[in-house]
């Protein structure tokens, strides 16, 4: 995850202060000089690291912060308000038309996953607001971009309009428009070309597709693992077009992610989604408080919530109640499962969102391994139907024909059952009210 280090040192930094009985204008001092060496070396922008340095030192220093009781809170607070605010304060909500269709042109140089998050926002808005939205194909420059879109929209049960690579984007677009009003799609999604860098071309292009559409949203995106680029990237697009928004992808990538903190504060345009993953359900809307929380270590508890009752089926989840009420929890449920926590994401970065979780030794290592995952799939699929449903049937000789069938040892086969088992268990406690004693077993 971006952010990991950065996190840590200005965490670090603030501890130190913690340490101290009482704290002196110069403790502070030093705080400030740590927190700006650590904004820069993630890559943060000079004035933004300028700016954001010197109001926090303003506030932190006053009378009121070092004579209260508890100084070092209140600095963790400014720090933690202030750097919401270089984030951009409230969470900027999707700009919606009042009548139908809402439209929103996608814009960003090539890679940077715009193609990707026409998918995730489609996927998203048809999750949580039941929208049927039209999917306009523009990028007639790479014949491949056209196809990724129609896999995404077969994917997702969304139409994709496309007139092949023969016609003007402006063109494609207009007609794309009036499918969408003839049909009565409340949203398109226009993608359009990218390049490898920016160009005039592009630039006059994507100009007269927003003279034609007068898109509600112009959201840019950009690749965090871009790092200054991302902001100078942002910068003359919005200079060009007058970008609505901003999309930063790859936040799961190994990148130091202060590039992707600047853009608000240098383009005065808000982030309003992140994506932090390839699949179709890693995108997240963009919550500058709770992101300033979760790099202070503070944790993210809201994302985690809603994270779950996203993958969540409501459906479902009612029928494992039942279950664990009737203690009726089999392999088929536990196979579900599994499948639910690996498409949550790595439990190592659902386990950081929680408060005063980010700094536990070993987290690190906490780790849901995929092929361990599939392991136990296939000891399962090598289960009579039967047996799924009743694992009190397991005895030795059943074991040893799984263990056969799944190409696996006896050993290991004990070992998911008693894995199974261990969440059968857990289930019980829950059901009786208690919080099982640690989820990470559940794993096995
Ligand atoms: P486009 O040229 O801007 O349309 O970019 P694409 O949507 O084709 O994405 C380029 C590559 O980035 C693809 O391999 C995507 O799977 C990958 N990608 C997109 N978004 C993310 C993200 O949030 N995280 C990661 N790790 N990869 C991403």
């Amino acid at each position: 995850m971006a952010f990991e280090n950065l996190s840590e040192r200005l965490q670090a930094a603030m501890s130190k202060l913690r340490r101290k009985g009482t704290i002196k204008e110069a403790d502070v001092k030093e705080m400030m000089r740590e927190i700006r060496l650590a904004l820069l070396e993630a890559d943060v922008n000079l004035q933004v690291v300028r700016q954001f340095t010197k109001r926090v030192s303003e506030r932190a220093v006053g009378a009121e912060v070092l004579e209260t009781l508890n100084p070092t809170q209140q600095i963790v607070k400014i720090v933690d308000e202030e750097l919401t605010k270089v984030l951009g304060s409230e969470t900027a909500e999707l700009n919606k038309s009042p009548k139908i269709p809402t439209i929103i042109m996608m814009v960003g140089l090539q890679g940077a996953g715009k193609t990707t998050f026409v998918g995730k926002l489609a996927n998203y808005l048809k999750k949580n607001e039941k929208a049927r939205p039209l999917m306009i194909a523009g990028d007639v420059y790479r014949p491949a971009a056209i196809d990724q879109l129609k896999v995404l929209g077969h994917q997702l049960d969304v139409p994709v309009f496309d007139m092949g690579t023969d016609h003007s984007p402006v063109e494609i677009v207009r007609q794309g428009l009036a499918v969408a009003k003839e049909n009565r799609n409340d949203y398109v999604f226009i993608d359009t070309a990218g390049r490898l860098h920016i160009d005039e071309t592009l630039m006059n292009e994507l100009k007269e597709i927003q003279e034609l559409a007068q898109p509600d949203e112009i959201l840019l995106t950009v690749d965090a693992m871009t790092g200054q680029d991302a902001v100078t990237v942002a910068e003359s697009f919005n200079e060009q077009l007058g970008i609505t928004g901003v999309v930063v992808t790859k936040l799961d990538g190994d990148t130091r992610g202060g590039a992707a903190l600047s853009i608000r504060a240098v383009t005065g345009k808000p982030i309003k989604f992140t994506g932090t993953g390839e699949k179709l359900t890693d995108i997240e809307v963009f919550h500058p408080d709770r992101m300033s929380s979760r790099i202070l270590g503070m944790g993210d508890m809201l994302t985690l919530i809603e994270k779950a009752q996203q993958e969540y089926d409501e459906k479902k989840a009612e029928e494992l109640a039942r279950k664990m009420k009737e203690d009726s929890f089999d392999f088929n449920d536990f196979i579900e499962q599994l499948d639910q926590v690996m498409n949550m994401g790595p439990l190592e970065d659902l386990i950081k969102m929680m408060p005063g979780m980010s700094n536990v030794p070993g987290i690190d290592k906490l780790q849901v391994d995929p092929k361990d995952v599939a392991r136990k799939k296939a000891m399962v699929f090598s289960m009579t139907p039967e047996e799924r449903e009743n694992p009190d049937l397991l005895n030795p000789s059943r074991r040893r024909r799984i263990a056969a069938g799944s190409g696996n040892s006896v050993v290991e086969v004990n070992r998911m059952i008693k894995s199974f088992n261990e969440s059968r268990k857990m289930m019980q406690q829950m059901t009786k009210g208690n919080m099982p004693a640690g989820f990470d077993q559940m794993m096995g």
